[in-house]
């Protein structure tokens, strides 16, 4: 198993849970794989795949996955293939050839073509294993349902002494228990690992209007020099917003939502796979067909509905385990509409609640990453140190005037005013809503004039989220005062509140780590050949440039034919022979033959 990792991906060592589930397959047994994104899933079992004798037949829900697992096993020398409607006549013809002379280790193949191909799949192959990706597709619990899914229950049956492993990357037990069942898989293994994604770093930013969010994200994007992310928006106008504003500052970027024809949006796909763009302004309809391992950092321009949502997305960023950054933007208009979705949704209670607990997470002021997985029922026994808050504690004071003077003025109105009226009131700003409606003749006018206005934005924020104020969706976004709030402002109760810092956040591994990358996390695990020294980032530059041009030359997305890990591990390492080459993380027998002698002519010729 070790022999067969190394040479054939490169690497020295599995990730928790791979050798036990590939020991589990190879002895005949069925499994269920719970696994994050980016955790590994795949060589589960294309691994056994390579040491049994037949073929493994791969069931994946999108053309887009099978097409790149097959290019990133074909990368490494393996022969592997999809059948699916995409394909002409010919390759369908030709990957039966490769099947019937027994060379195929690998068919990919959609569910509704597994099902017509059957009885030809039985006739004519050896099959050694069934793997079902996104196994989740099965169940209707699942937000992804795919009723093609419903028929791979015969398969047990059909097959009763060929293994069968299910993936995925969706926890919850409700689905978890649904795809054992669907696929009558009764006596299978049950393996869950960590949904921790510590190379990811969590930031939230509070309250921010339109034009400091668009600031924000040239900042952050700006950090990223050569980088590809994606930013999530609410709404197709937003996406382009964004992407026009990134464009006018230099950043190639791709719109990508339901409202665009299937060309542009696979064009869109398809440019930011290549690393033609580096940011890609999404609606939520983007990623599920990606599995582009160097998306390195995840913006969200508005709060997403849910934590499974938001833990999806962000997934999709640092797949290879590099460090990679996530920001979430959140303001009240974003819970209005929010809101107002759940509301219309037809399982209001439910869309409710996951809002609230979304909104809670963007709120809190304790370690994100320790909500995250107790979401998710892990335990988190210590803080993260790669967040926003575990970075910047929030530091508290007594805000228990602030409150009263805030809550006096919404008492003062009738309680009939929203968030921005109430700031404008207390900071004293005679906008057209306080002067239609006489407020700059209230007592509290401007009581606060010695705040700034987006403070005050971002303490009445702050006294909803404490539960002294609650907002009436149903009735304009109105501020209502609760029985809490009403101890505070009779003085009956005093109120902390958290100092408002404007200081930037730089996640601790973009900072240190980029610079001097010493070993991180399972860099550790990974890397035979000790990456002791500086990374050298022009070096890393350069080595860029020249997978890019590889990766033009054969049509391939970039990283394929090397991860961003691996690039960076040569960019320490500095090999300059192609034996040393072929000892660095992620690069096996295959890879080392093709690119051995480019690269090391290439890192000799820089340090020359
Ligand atoms: P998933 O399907 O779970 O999202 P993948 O199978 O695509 O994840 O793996 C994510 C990344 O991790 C890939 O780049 C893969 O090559 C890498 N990887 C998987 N197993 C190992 C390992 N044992 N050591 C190092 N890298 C690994
Ligand atoms: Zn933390």
């Amino acid at each position: 198993m070790h022999e067969v990792l190394k040479r054939v991906f490169g690497y020295d060592s599995f990730r928790p849970q791979q050798e036990d589930i590939i020991r589990h397959l190879l002895a005949g047994g069925d499994a269920l794989v719970l696994m994050p994104t980016g955790g590994g899933k795949s060589i589960c079992y294309q691994l056994p795949a390579m040491m049994l004798p037949g073929v493994t037949v791969v069931v994946s829900p999108l053309i887009s996955l099978m097409k790149d697992q097959v290019e990133a096993l074909r990368a490494n020398g393996v022969h592997a293939a999809a059948l699916n409607s995409s394909n002409t006549e010919a390759e369908n013809q030709m990957v039966r050839r490769e099947c019937d002379q027994g060379v195929l280790k690998l068919l990919y193949i959609s569910p509704e073509r597994l099902m017509l191909e059957l009885p030809y799949l039985m006739r004519e192959l050896r099959i050694s294993l069934f793997a079902i990706d996104e196994a989740h597709c099965i169940s209707q619990w699942g937000h992804d349902f795919r009723p093609e899914y419903t028929q791979m229950g015969v398969l047990r049956e059909l097959y009763p002494n060929i293994p069968i492993v299910a993936l995925t990357a969706t926890a919850d037990k409700v689905t978890r228990q649904d795809i054992l069942t669907q696929l009558h898989l009764e006596k299978a293994r049950v393996f869950v690992s960590s949904f921790d994604r510590p190379n990811l770093s969590l930031d939230v930013r509070r309250g921010l209007n339109t034009k400091e969010k668009l600031r924000a994200i040239l900042d952050f994007v700006g950090r990223h020099t050569g980088d590809c992310g994606i930013i999530y928006c609410l709404s197709k106008k937003n996406t382009e917003t964004v992407a026009s504003f990134l464009s006018e500052h230099g950043i190639t970027t791709a719109i990508y939502h339901a409202g665009l024809s299937i060309e542009d949006r696979n064009r869109a796909q398809d440019d930011f796979v290549n690393d033609r763009v580096q940011v890609v302004c999404a609606t939520i309809a983007f990623g599920m067909g990606i599995n582009k391992s160097n998306v390195r950092f995840v913006i969200h321009y508005n709060l997403p509905k849910s934590i499974e949502n938001f833990y999806q997305e962000i997934g999709r960023a640092g797949r290879d385990g590099m460090p990679s950054d996530t920001l979430l933007f959140y303001n009240v208009q974003d819970i209005i509409q929010l809101s107002h979705f759940a509301k219309e949704s037809g399982q209001a209670d439910i869309n409710m609640e996951r809002l609230e607990r979304m909104r809670e997470y963007a709120e809190a002021d304790v370690c994100r990453r320790r909500i995250l997985l107790n979401y998710f029922g892990e335990e988190a026994g210590h803080d993260c140190g790669n967040c926003d808050v575990c970075l910047h504690p929030p530091q508290r004071f007594d805000g228990t005037i602030l409150v009263q003077k805030a809550l006096s003025a919404i008492s003062r109105t009738g309680q009939k005013i929203t968030l921005r009226v109430t700031a404008d009131i207390l900071h004293g700003n005679y906008s057209p809503d306080v002067k239609s409606n006489g407020y700059d003749r209230l007592p509290t006018f401007s009581v606060g004039r010695d705040v700034p206005l987006r403070d005050w934005n971002d303490y009445i924020l702050q006294m909803i989220q404490m539960g002294f104020l609650e907002i009436a969706y149903d009735e304009q976004n109105h501020l209502r005062i609760t029985t809490l709030g009403a101890d505070v402002l009779y003085g009956r109760k005093k109120a902390t509140l958290a100092v408002i810092s404007r200081e930037d956040f730089v996640p601790k591994l973009v900072t240190k780590e980029r610079k001097r990358r010493t070993p991180a996390f399972d860099f550790v695990v990974d890397i035979p050949l000790d990456p002791v020294g500086e990374e050298d980032m022009r070096l890393f530059e350069t080595l860029r440039r020249l997978r890019m041009r590889l990766a033009q030359e054969q049509n391939l997305p970039p990283y394929i034919v090397l991860s961003d890990k691996t690039l960076h591990a040569l960019a320490t390492i500095k090999p300059t022979t192609v034996s040393q080459f072929g000892r660095v993380s992620g690069i096996g027998e295959f890879k080392q033959q093709k690119y051995g002698q480019i690269f090391v002519d290439a890192i000799s010729d820089y340090l020359s």
